[in-house]
């Protein structure tokens, strides 16, 4: 029997119903095998970075405890895309629903599928803000510093409005 490890999963959207999207995905998370959901950040409304002429971007990050190995996540996490809709023609483009595994335990993966932490989670203010936001304290196992001390230290600028708490909704029926 593994221990259960503790994971955190970036979350976004920026097409139709964006909130509900998120609040969804999580929901569907919360229901992993072998995973209970812990905590989630609270909303935030972020400006799109890569591909600017797009709509703004609702971000969250939720904390999970696992036994899932990171392929098995990653698989999930795909279900949850393919289900919630998304569309992957554009490459940084519009989407319903983006699921990013940032962290697994202090473990780095390098694959051709699957890297963590996520390549891109330390310079990215959607990510760093809600991450700080439920663990501060949380050190990247590659450049060994927490998440408010890589948020503190960005340079480069993104409109990060937080939004409100995070309250996970039960289905009714
Ligand atoms: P981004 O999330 O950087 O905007 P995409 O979501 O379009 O880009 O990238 C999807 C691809 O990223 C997937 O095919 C997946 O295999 C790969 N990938 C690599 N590392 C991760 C990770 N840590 N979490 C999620 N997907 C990842
Ligand atoms: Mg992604």
């Amino acid at each position: 029997m593994t221990e259960p490890v503790t994971v955190y999963i970036g979350i976004g959207s920026n097409m139709g119903d964006r909130q509900a999207y998120c609040e969804e995905a999580v929901r569907l998370i919360s229901g992993f095998s072998k995973t209970s959901l812990i905590t989630v950040s609270s909303l935030y409304e972020t400006a799109p970075l890569e591909m600017i002429d797009q709509d703004w971007f609702i971000n969250c990050v939720a904390a999970v405890r696992t036994t899932l190995t990171p392929p098995e996540l990653l698989r999930a996490c795909q279900e949850v895309e393919q289900f919630l809709g998304r569309k992957r023609s554009v490459r940084y483009g519009p989407r319903t629903i983006d699921l990013d595994i940032l962290f697994y335990d202090d473990r780095i993966v390098r694959e051709a599928d699957l890297t963590i932490p996520h390549p891109r989670a330390h310079e990215r203010r959607f990510v760093l803000e809600p991450l700080a936001e439920i663990a501060p304290e949380l050190e990247h196992p590659a450049l060994r510093k927490t998440a408010s001390q890589l948020l503190k230290g960005m340079r480069n600028h993104q409109d990060v409005r937080r939004l409100a708490p995070f309250h996970l909704k039960q289905k009714a029926g």
